[in-house]
């Protein structure tokens, strides 16, 4: 098979091109304009082995690094951001469990779900409570037999297919609030009602629904991490997912950047020039390749530290903060030298503007990105690592 060849040739990011371009694209439209989950697109990077890829090969995965992450996910980004991040948010979802579960809960709740190829999805997000995570009004509250779970999550990525729910609730022991916990709560539970998806201008074949708990029974093995645990756990899950948001990013300005370059090149313009011989046009098109390759090295140096097990998380906000804000600028950017194509459906610009402008939103706001930072700098101010 074509695609087995270029994993053995090229490796993972070819595997990755190839793959956005011959399995995703065809379906990218329709899925977009019809809201739809891509079932044959799962199926196929299932038996790819991209699926799996990101999680550790002695439970089933790939084994990939987080930097061979961030190159697959900027490819597969550069043909759509949203189902990518259908295909990718498993290794964000169960970053709890990863990184706090016991043997048997990895069993349990990752390797699993690898077997079946399922979904997890992460409630972080509330109605009330979206920025401020701390706040979170989701209460598990400690009984005889385990945990008794009530609240509700809103935006809750890859929920409507979900097999299990990675939930961070605020603990309460004999009637006192001791800190968050992260709950893996299984779909079937009793009490689990995950609502229809919602209608959004970007990202629409990620299925973001709203999940109410009522009363969910939760067993001890529920917990991830010890109650209590939760915030510690919580930072370093958003400091890894935001390297994936980083990486969509970069992806989708490397796609607009390149289909930029092919249509200043034909289309002529008054008097009678090609347009890549107007100036504005070569410094709007060199500035934004300035911009992404500056952004490309916030977010390998992030992904670099992940891989060494440093601390990354002032360097995943950067990678987060720079890429995405670009994907923006640049979008609006190139949209506008599109003329009426920027806003066709049938020149691709428009859906990259539309998906770009989810990016400075998910997995933390550009705002809660510089606020990430700025703590940072005050904090190594006046030490050699700090301005
Ligand atoms: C495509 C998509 C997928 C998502 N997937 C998931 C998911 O899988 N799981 C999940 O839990 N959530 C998910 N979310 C939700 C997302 O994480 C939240 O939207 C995000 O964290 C911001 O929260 P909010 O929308 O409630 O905004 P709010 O917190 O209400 O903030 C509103 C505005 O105020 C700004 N703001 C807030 N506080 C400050 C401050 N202190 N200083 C300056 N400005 C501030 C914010 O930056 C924002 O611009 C998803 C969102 C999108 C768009």
């Amino acid at each position: 098979m074509a695609m087995e060849e270029s994993n053995s040739q090229s490796g993972w990011k070819w595997l990755c091109r190839q793959f956005a371009e011959e399995v995703m694209a065809p379906h990218v439209r329709r899925c977009d304009e019809e809201r739809a989950f891509p079932v044959l697109v799962h199926e196929r990077a299932a038996a790819e082995g991209i699926l799996n890829a990101p999680f550790p090969e002695e439970m089933g995965g790939g084994g990939i690094s987080c930097a061979e992450f961030t190159e697959g996910v900027a490819e597969l980004s550069a043909v759509c951001p949203a189902m990518t991040w259908t295909i990718v948010f498993n290794r964000g979802a169960l970053h709890p469990v990863l990184n706090a579960g016991t043997p048997e809960q990895k069993d349990l709740f990752v390797m699993q779900l690898l077997k079946l190829n399922g979904y997890a999805a992460l409630g972080l997000t509330e109605p009330e409570n979206g920025s401020n995570l701390l706040a979170a009004q989701t209460r598990a509250i400690k009984t005889d037999s385990g945990w008794l779970l009530n609240g509700a999550k809103c935006m809750s990525g890859n929920g409507t297919v979900a097999d299990v729910f990675l939930i961070l609730a605020n603990t309460v022991v004999n009637s006192r609030k001791i800190g968050l916990s992260f709950f893996a709560v299984p779909r079937e539970s009793p009490g689990v009602i995950v609502s229809q998806d919602i209608e959004k201008a970007a990202f629409r074949c990620l299925p973001t629904p709203s999940v109410a708990f009522q009363d969910v029974a939760l067993e001890p093995i529920n917990l991830i991490g010890r109650a209590g645990d939760g915030e510690a756990l919580l930072h370093e899950l958003l400091a890894t997912i935001r390297i994936g948001g980083a990486a969509c990013g970069t992806g989708l300005v490397t796609a607009l950047l390149r289909d930029a370059l092919t249509w200043v090149g034909e289309r002529r313009v008054y008097p009678d020039d090609r347009m890549d011989t107007l100036s504005h046009v070569q410094l709007t098109l060199g500035r934004l390749y300035v911009e992404l390759c500056g952004a490309r090295k916030l977010l390998r140096d992030a992904a670099s530290l992940a891989d060494q097990g440093l601390p990354f998380g002032k360097e995943s906000s950067m990678a987060k903060y720079a890429a995405t804000e670009l994907a923006v600028r640049a979008s609006n950017e190139i949209l506008q030298l599109y003329g009426w194509r920027g806003i066709a459906a049938d020149y691709g610009v428009e859906k990259r503007w539309r998906d770009a402008r989810a990016l400075t939103i998910f997995e933390g706001s550009s705002e809660i990105q510089l606020l990430n930072v700025f703590r940072e700098m005050r904090r190594t101010a006046a030490s050699e690592e700090g301005l």
